[in-house]
């Protein structure tokens, strides 16, 4: 099945107001399976509209309407569709009583031409307004489908998505599933990676593949459609495998996940503990670590070693080290890690020295980072990195170097 958005509404055409339900519903309709081929746009003039229905349907499977349902003189798209399809309006029971109901409630005067509202289609199946008093309404004629849905938002969308979706449903014979899946990526620009399958993407047709680059890491949305649900879901799993062959190493996770949630739940499954000492990053490390909930058990604590003197004091860096190698040095990045892990006691010590910019410090460009990772007792590690962002992104990115290497 495919459709089209009518809007209806002169205010749209002035630019007074956005075509946001045009939005809203291609959005329900992509969720449904249904493609959505066109959107037009009206006014409030009986003509235009007849023509722009009589394009449509010769185009479309299901045209929506929204908008011009009200009781006023310009809301006149039943009316319009009445005429076109030769179908009467007819008053509806159910609806004629909301709307009485409702300037009950409000203590308003009910005027003639609210009862106007009540009339549908004939054959129409009426989909109910929880939230104002114009139904909307699901007709079919031969076989074109037409569906009129009301204009405010607020009124629109509940009802397209509780009544207005079953409805279509229950049209689609055999109905297509569209699947999708996020793939995270982190250490590798968006450049490099869309280089990586650059012809991936140019094929391309079902699944499709979308990368995007954000908050320093890169994703991959991978989306199938199939009517068999299985179907869509293998085609995914296939297309990951095709491009996880190719940067494989660069993956962390999968759709709203984070590197610290990855990270954490490794730790978990291995019952390892981890102590942090954080010069450059002052604390963000750990900061984003509690962040996440049941994190406890893993995370034992650090400190926050910004200046030489807590280096030494609180975590017994040698002053001889700062002396001859400063601090930002691979050798005290390794002390740090090394010590805050035995003096907590822990199975992991990570450490973040170096310059976050934007000055330079002892003769090191902003940037410069080391990170030491201590584990039990096999050797340290060490990692390098020469960042190019603000402060703030280098301290970022910095945290999520961390998290990486500890996966
Ligand atoms: P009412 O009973 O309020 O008259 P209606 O179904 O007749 O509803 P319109 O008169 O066309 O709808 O529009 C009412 C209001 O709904 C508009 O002033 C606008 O705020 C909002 N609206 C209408 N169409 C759209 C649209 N396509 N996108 C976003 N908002 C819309
Ligand atoms: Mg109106």
């Amino acid at each position: 099945m495919n459709a089209e958005i009518i809007a209806v509404g002169t205010e749209l055409l002035l630019g007074q107001i956005v075509n946001s339900n045009a939005q809203f519903i291609s959005r329900e309709l992509a969720e449904l399976g249904v493609h959505v081929y066109y959107h037009t746009v009206v006014g409030d003039n009986p003509k235009r509209l007849e023509k722009a229905i009589s394009i449509a349907e010769e185009r479309a499977d299901l045209i929506i309407f929204t908008g011009g349902l009200g009781p006023t003189k310009d809301d006149l798209t039943k009316e319009v569709i009445a005429a076109h399809t030769g179908k009467q309006l007819v008053e509806d029971a159910i609806a004629m009583e909301n709307i009485v109901s409702y300037f009950k409630k409000t203590g308003r005067k009910m005027s003639e031409n609210n009862k106007k509202q009540a009339l549908v289609l004939e054959d129409a199946s009426v989909l109910p307004n929880e939230h104002g008093m114009a139904p909307g309404m699901f007709v079919k004629k031969d076989n074109q489908f037409y569906m009129l849905l009301p204009g405010p938002p607020h009124e629109m969308q509940p009802m397209l998505r509780k009544y207005g979706a079953s409805a279509i449903l229950d049209q689609l014979e055999s109905r297509e599933r569209i699947e999708s899946r996020v793939l995270r990526y982190f250490g590798i620009g968006e450049s490099q990676l869309e280089a990586e399958i650059e012809d991936l993407i140019d094929a391309q047709t079902n699944p499709t593949i979308a990368p995007l680059a954000g908050d320093n890491e890169v994703t991959i949305r991978i989306t199938a459609r199939d009517r068999s649900e299985e179907k869509a879901i293998q085609m995914i799993d296939q297309m990951e495998r095709k491009i996880n062959d190719r940067v494989g190493e660069f993956f962390y996770g999968y759709d709203q996940t984070t590197i610290m949630k990855e990270l954490l739940t490794i730790l978990d499954k291995n019952d390892l503990t981890i102590a942090a000492a954080e010069s450059l990053t002052g604390g963000m490390f750990q900061s984003e670590m509690t962040g996440v909930t049941g994190v406890s058990t893993m995370l034992i604590g650090g400190v926050v070693c910004y200046s030489n003197q807590s280096k030494i004091k609180l975590c017994q860096v040698k002053a001889e080290t700062i002396e001859k190698h400063g601090v930002v040095s691979e050798q005290c990045a390794i002390e740090l890690a090394e010590n805050i892990r035995t003096i907590l006691g822990t199975n992991i010590g990570i450490s973040f020295t170096g310059v976050a910019g934007p000055d330079s410090l002892e003769g090191h460009p902003a940037g410069t980072v080391w990170i030491g990772i201590s584990f039990d007792d096999r050797p340290t590690k060490t990692y390098h990195l020469n960042l190019s962002g603000s402060r703030i992104g280098n301290q970022k990115r910095t945290v999520k170097y961390g998290c990486y290497y500890l996966l």
